[in-house]
């Protein structure tokens, strides 16, 4: 490890870290990864890699190394409505080509992610960001405990991508959890549920409303489950969702048969995932914010790998040319906001107006119920998975109304 002044130091070695430190170095520049977990490290999450994510890993020319990696393909999306009515729709060919899915461990794909960054910078693990070493009121670099003692790292550039409690984000950015803002949500792996089809489960189960469900499958058969809510829900329905899952599994009548001859093979764990339903502060002097650090999950799916390894990118470009123009100030670096919400903005907020249709039961069992029984309406929603136009579709009446005569 060098003493001397790094062009960035990335806090976080997850998809986000690894991603912005991989582009980063590529461009030339020196870049220091600090992980604070030891290889093989797990993240608690559903393991569905969107086509996002799938996109940013052939950038990387990494495609190979999941398809020989241990995963799951799926090839659609189940649904169930608060009633119980339960429809399949296969990912449709669209504008964006979608026709599978992943379902990958995180604790392989992140380490995918990580030894690739770590052939192309200096990558140090267990390696835990304290504080941020701040120089004239700026982020001049970083305070770490390592295997060898506290140690002191200088960089130009800070890159934050440290999640959802991140270290960086509360120093630089004044970071706080915003419970309406925010999900919780609870995984295990199961070994033995039936039924499944080869299609991601997204259950809109009743004592969980608004809020969701899941079976993912997983690799050689075995299964992905959880449940989400927004924190603020949970707070003031007074859930307790480990107990809810328990419930779902052992009584729902869609769940009990599946699962009764399932084990659990894995503690249940639970995580904090920060919504992209509010734009939040996401760069100061010298610092850039990424992934959850920066708040960027889809505020309806609760999907987040694929903006934070997206976020990593523009991160690394607009990194590259302040280090370029040696203007780290805040200003130049609002080139990184302003591109990342041209990228992402419009389809956040389109996931914002679905999560609150969501909470709309009657809406749920009407969509899900035609859906059910009408294979127009399939196709309808078949196509808002694969072009992003027409995911905007169902924010208009004119949908709704479609459906109802579909
Ligand atoms: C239960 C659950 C289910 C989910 N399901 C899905 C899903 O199916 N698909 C999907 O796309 N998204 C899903 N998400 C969201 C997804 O997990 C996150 O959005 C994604 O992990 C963000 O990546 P990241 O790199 O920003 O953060 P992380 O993956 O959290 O990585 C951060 C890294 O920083 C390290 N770190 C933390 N603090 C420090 C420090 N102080 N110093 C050094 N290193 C540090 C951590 O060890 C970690 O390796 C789910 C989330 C949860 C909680």
């Amino acid at each position: 490890m060098g003493s001397d002044v790094y062009d960035a130091i990335v806090v976080g070695g997850g998809p986000a870290g690894s991603t912005a430190a991989s582009f980063l170095s590529k461009k030339g520049r020196r870049v220091l990864l600090l992980e604070k977990e030891s290889w093989p490290r797990d993240k608690t999450c559903g393991d569905a890699v969107s086509g996002k994510a799938v996109g940013i890993l052939a950038e990387l020319g990494l495609t190979q190394q999941l398809e020989a990696a241990p995963h799951a393909e799926v090839f659609g999306l189940t649904f169930s409505s608060p009633e119980g009515r339960q429809v399949s729709i296969p990912f449709a060919q669209g504008e964006e080509n979608i026709t599978k899915g992943y379902v990958c461990r995180r604790v392989v794909y992140d380490h995918i992610l990580w030894k690739n960054a770590s052939s192309l910078c200096e990558a140090v693990e267990g390696a835990e960001a304290v504080s941020l070493i701040m120089q004239g009121g700026k982020a001049a670099g970083v305070r770490a405990k390592t295997k060898s003692g506290e140690r002191e790292f200088f960089g130009r550039l800070i890159i934050g991508a440290d999640g959802v409690y991140s270290v960086v984000a509360r120093q630089a950015c004044g970071r706080t959890v915003e419970p309406a803002h925010s999900s919780i949500a609870y995984r295990a792996y199961y070994e033995g549920v039936t039924g499944m089809n080869g299609t991601l489960e997204v259950h809109f189960e009743k004592s969980i409303m608004p809020g969701y469900f899941w079976i993912f499958p997983a690799e050689n058969g075995a299964a992905n489950v959880g449940a989400g809510m927004l924190m603020s829900d949970v707070s003031a329905r007074k859930i307790n969702l480990a107990a809810a899952m328990e419930r779902i599994t052992t009584q729902n009548p869609l769940f009990k048969e599946r699962f009764a001859g399932a084990r659990r093979i894995s503690p249940l764990k639970a995580w904090q995932i920060p919504l992209g339903s509010k734009r939040r502060k996401i760069h100061a002097d010298n610092v850039l914010l990424v992934g959850d650090a920066a708040c960027l999950v889809d505020p309806f799916s609760g999907e987040g790998m694929g903006n934070a390894m997206l976020s990593g990118k523009i991160a690394a470009e607009v990194a590259d040319e302040a280090l370029q123009a040696q203007d780290t100030g805040e200003a130049f670096l609002s080139r990184y906001p302003q591109r990342l919400w041209k990228e992402i903005g419009n389809e956040l907020a389109t996931s914002y107006t679905m999560q609150r249709l969501g909470k709309n039961q009657w809406l749920l069992n009407f969509v899900i119920g035609k859906a059910a029984t009408s294979k127009k309406a399939r196709d309808a929603i078949a196509s808002t998975f694969s072009s992003k136009k027409a995911r905007s579709d169902y924010l208009s009446p004119l949908f709704y109304l479609k459906l109802l005569f579909s």
